[in-house]
């Protein structure tokens, strides 16, 4: 087997697509969802396909990129046959809890929120300290 080249699109996140609130209403009750937002307008997709069961890592080989209007997990670097393919989920506009990482690489994290949504995170934790 070759190794997959950096810059190779090597899988689709391909799904049905609607919008955010859309998908609130769908899986309001639903613990585990394969949600990816395109940045277009509050647009989701509805990851069904290989692409959905990639993971996140903090120091990955691979990033998102959308190429015309399509989702695309592309190559970061060379990868070799039989290495796992992961990108950063940079998490955001999330009602979790938490999303701990344990990727265990020298560059985690901690967790697959993105730097934004931490600094958000840290924000309105700091605003309730105040209020208490
Ligand atoms: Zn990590």
């Amino acid at each position: 087997m070759l190794p997959i080249e950096k810059g190779t699109p090597v899988v689709e996140y391909d799904g049905p697509r609607f919008s955010k609130d859309e998908a609130d209403e769908r899986y309001k009750d639903r613990f585990i969802t394969y949600l990816f937002s395109t940045g277009n307008g509050g647009e989701v997709i509805d990851g069904f396909g290989t692409a959905m069961f990639l993971n996140h890592c903090c120091e990955p080989n691979c990033e998102t990129e959308n190429i015309d209007g399509r989702i695309w997990v592309v190559a970061t670097r060379d990868i070799a046959p039989g290495e796992e393919l992961t990108y950063e989920y940079n998490l955001h506009d999330s009602d979790d809890d938490d999303a701990d990482c344990y990727c265990g690489t020298a560059k985690c994290r901690g967790t697959m929120f993105s730097d934004d949504e931490v600094k958000r995170r840290a924000r309105k934790a700091r605003k309730q300290a105040a209020k208490a």
